[in-house]
């Protein structure tokens, strides 16, 4: 009963500033019902490792089932599951994809207030692992099939739902799925995956950041060899003072300015209309480049993370060797990149390998998914900034990326500072943010239909 009093208290509020308007889907019962499934869906561990996906499968396609809607599992591992769903549209249009990761990162139990299994709700909102990064956004993507298949009008675009595991530690499921069983989402023209969130903050106006692309990581290990000798009496260039000199190198190694378009109209929608001419001031070059972010977003990213040599304070090794940490923008080829550091370090005694190399593409900020976010934001929540952003770190978008899939990583949350507590302790989500993310994405979806 609790339970009730504060999902109604909550309704009010949502109803005056709905995306959706008056008319259609039974709110009240759908509220009730993504509430209900989420806490569900927190009770269950999926801690990775081990992941234990098979377990959220069966939750996922159970409640698919009682929604009258086929679904098709696939095992990737022992124990680890992906569900796929389709509904059928019209097909007037092609699909949209709505995929999620079932998997979430360890917690730290004893720093929780509640225990992160509970699926507890407290204070208008629901507590567990997984809540904001990102079984929220899995049940509301499993709602959207839910409440088109029982409006009994078919949407213009099929709606494929993909739940996938393994995504906080290798993307063993994206990979296993786009490798086995790419077919079945091939047609697909739009995905939705995780990315950006709403960022609110009194007297600024909301912020819709939609991520649009994901830096391409390039890693690199690089050994220095040289004699190993006694620190007493030094053999000559030991392979310590090999290391740092190349190290020295890439430290200096340039890393030109690029902008891409959804950089560019990020800028632009922060009051820098012309990024690319105030680029070549110097001052402003300084300034806009001293902010981590935009370095992050403006350039390729080379970082220094781990050194190893010697374990003893009084002995050269063999060999010492440093691991970096490369970020490319989108269309910078990793090949030359590393061309470019091997030419800068130029010794044969140091040797580069690479340890994981991916690709990037960006999904157009001007597509009619992208112009349907932007509407309905705008609808309701006049006033409000809508942005492309690019994701300095890695997702399983970029995968769907390669297979001609526009993807744009958009999570409906209205999120204030320290609210956006992914990877964190106490990790939890407002009822109110679960409701407003129903009504937001089923605007969406009718509004991409058109
Ligand atoms: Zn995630």
């Amino acid at each position: 009963m609790k339970t009730l009093k504060l999902l109604f208290a909550v309704l009010p509020v949502l109803l005056a500033g709905s995306p959706a308007g008056a008319a259609g889907p039974d709110w009240h019962k759908y509220e009730i019902q993504s509430v209900s499934l989420l806490r569900d869906y927190l009770r269950i561990d999926n801690t990775n490792p081990p992941g234990n996906e098979a377990k959220a499968a069966d939750f996922l396609v159970g409640v698919l089932k009682d929604a009258g809607i086929p679904s098709s599992r696939f095992e990737f591992a022992p124990g680890r599951s992906i569900v796929y769903a389709r509904l059928k549209g019209t097909g007037e249009k092609r699909p949209l994809l709505l995929t999620h990761h079932m998997d979430t990162v360890p917690a730290d139990s004893g720093a929780w207030t509640v225990p992160p299994f509970s699926g507890e709700l407290k204070d208008g909102e629901i507590w567990g692992l997984g809540a904001i990064d990102m079984k929220t956004t899995g049940i509301l993507h499993l709602m959207m099939l839910k409440m088109a298949s029982e409006s009994g009008k078919p949407l213009a675009r099929d709606l494929i739902f993909l739940a996938v595991g393994d995504e906080e530690e290798d993307s063993a499921g994206m990979r296993w799925f786009l490798k086995n069983k790419s077919e079945l989402i091939a047609d697909a023209e739009f995905a939705l995956n995780e990315g950006g969130t709403i960022k609110v903050e009194k007297g600024h106006p909301d912020v819709y950041q939609v991520s649009t692309v994901e830096k391409a990581p390039l890693w690199l290990e690089l050994t220095a060899e040289g004699a190993a000798s006694h620190a007493s009496e030094p053999a000559s260039d030991p392979a310590v003072d090999r290391l740092l000199r190349a190290l020295d190198k890439i430290t200096r190694f340039p890393r030109p300015v690029k902008v891409i378009p959804s950089v560019e109209l990020y800028f632009a929608q922060l009051g820098h209309p012309d990024i690319k001419k105030e680029l070549l001031d110097p001052a402003a070059a300084a300034a806009i480049l001293g902010v981590p972010y935009n370095k992050a977003i403006l350039t390729n990213t080379i970082s220094i993370t781990q050194l190893k040599a010697s374990d003893k304070i009084n002995t050269h090794p063999n060999r010492a060797q440093a691991w970096l940490d490369c970020r490319l923008l989108p269309g910078e080829a990793p090949e030359d990149l590393l061309a470019g550091m091997k030419k800068a370090v130029s010794d044969e005694k140091v040797t580069f390998r690479t340890v994981l190399s991916e690709s990037s593409k960006e999904s157009s900020p001007d597509s009619a998914l992208f112009r349907a976010i932007r509407k309905v934001a705008a609808e309701g929540d006049p006033g409000a900034i809508v942005m492309p952003m690019v994701l300095t770190s890695s997702t399983d978008s970029h995968y769907l990326r390669d297979l001609g899939i526009a993807v744009y990583g958009f999570e409906p949350y209205r999120l204030a500072e320290g609210e956006e507590r992914s990877h964190a302790n106490d990790e939890r989500i407002s009822a109110a943010n679960v409701n407003f993310g129903l009504r937001f994405l089923f605007s969406v979806i009718q509004e991409a239909g058109k």
